[in-house]
């Protein structure tokens, strides 16, 4: 069965698109956890960090490239941002397709619990 997020990719369920091209999409996330909050997410179906193999790095490369030109766009670059991906439930992952968080627009604060 489809991922949701292949969904979104398929255009069956909507969001709000913020880049595309070829191997990559990204759209804000529903639920932000801060002020700036993009899902960037590969256009195959990789469910973890841990299932990525050395074919799926130009989806990986990918993935860095499409964040550069997002934040870029999105005026967050210059004072910064996170990437944050979630593997398995220690890392707290919800949806299982490799996705990338970008998460920016205010000072974040140190990364704990
Ligand atoms: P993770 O816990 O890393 O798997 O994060 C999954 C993220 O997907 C969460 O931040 C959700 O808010 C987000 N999410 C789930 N469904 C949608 C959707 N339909 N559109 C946008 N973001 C979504």
């Amino acid at each position: 069965m489809a991922t949701i997020f292949t969904k979104i990719i398929n255009r069956e369920i909507p969001a709000s698109i913020v880049f595309e091209n070829e191997k990559v999409i990204a759209f804000k996330d529903i639920n932000p956890q801060a002020p700036v909050h993009i899902l960037v997410v590969p256009k195959k179906e990789i469910a973890t960090l841990n299932d990525v193999t050395k074919e799926d790095f130009e989806y990986i490369t990918a993935i860095y490239q499409a964040i550069q030109e997002i934040t870029k766009e999105l005026g967050i670059s210059e004072k910064g941002y996170r990437v944050i991906t979630n593997c398995n439930s220690h890392g707290g992952q919800e949806v299982f397709h490799l996705h990338f968080h970008i998460l920016g627009g205010e000072p974040l604060g140190a990364l704990v619990k």
